[in-house]
Formats: structure tokens, C-alpha cells, sequence
């Protein structure tokens, strides 16, 4: 599924694209701007990916967080790697959860919901690719 993405086939909502690492909003997000970081070979697990790529995928979860705050007004960042016991794609993925200061977020409950609308996630999106395009917090370097 995450290929299908990565490939074009399939739409998604992306927010940074690099030579070894995509990232997309999560069409299922815990808050909006909720934001997957996934390298663009498959590998199925952390284990399974080359140590090498682990610089890339966190130094653009970093970025993602960064352009959260920057372009959403989180106050912090939920950074979370779910492997194998609830991993609903089989596909490394780094989900980069924007935060506030009373968002409800308890342990691992992850309550989840859906955009209003495409165009609600799309927003959003554009607002993240605006603020890791423009370089303008001091991460997204
Ligand atoms: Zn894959």
C-alpha cells in the first residue's frame, strides 16, 4: 500500500519528499497534521531496515516535527514506531503526531478520526510543505 504511494499509483496527501524517505499525512490521524515518515524501499520492520537509512527517515521525522509547530501551532511532537502487534502496513513507518499542551493523548489509546474532507487534509498537507519548503524554523534545515 505504501508502495502504491511511494510509485504514484496511489494518491496521497504528501508533505516531504527526499531521495530516500517519503512523508504523507496519515489518512487516519490521531490530530491533523499527523504525518507518516516511510523510507522509499520496502522494508517491513526497524529490524529489517539498513542502519543506514535510519539517519534519513528520523532526520525527516525532525524536519516533519519542526514544520508542525511551525506551520500547525504544536506545541510538541509524538513520535511513535508501531512494529508487527497493531502495524496495519507492513512497511516501516515513523508517525510524527503534532501535540498540545490538553490534547487528550493518554499512553497508546490513539484515538483516531477522519479529515472533514479531501480538501481539509489537503490544507493541511500544504500548510507542512509550505513550512519545510521555506526553511524558515530553525529544523527544517
Ligand atoms: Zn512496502
Amino acid at each position: 500500500m505504501f508502495d502504491d504511494i511511494i510509485e504514484g499509483a496511489v494518491p496521497a496527501h504528501l508533505v516531504l519528499e527526499e531521495p530516500e524517505v517519503v512523508a504523507f499525512l496519515d489518512v487516519y490521524p490521531v490530530f491533523d497534521g499527523h504525518t507518516l515518515v516511510v523510507p522509499r524501499l520496502h522494508y517491513g520492520t526497524l529490524a529489517e531496515t539498513p542502519p543506514d537509512l535510519l539517519a534519513p527517515l528520523m532526520a525527516a521525522g525532525r524536519r516533519v516535527a519542526a514544520a508542525q509547530r511551525e506551520a500547525l501551532g504544536a506545541q510538541g511532537n509524538f513520535f511513535a514506531l508501531n512494529e508487527v502487534v497493531s502495524q496495519s502496513v507492513p512497511h516501516v513507518h515513523l508517525h510524527v503526531v503534532p501535540r498540545r499542551q490538553g490534547d487528550g493523548l493518554r499512553g497508546f489509546l490513539w484515538p483516531r478520526h477522519s479529515y472533514a474532507d479531501d480538501a481539509a487534509a489537503s490544507a493541511v498537507a500544504r500548510a507542512l510543505r509550505g513550512a519545510l519548503a521555506s526553511g524558515e524554523s530553525e529544523l527544517t534545515r
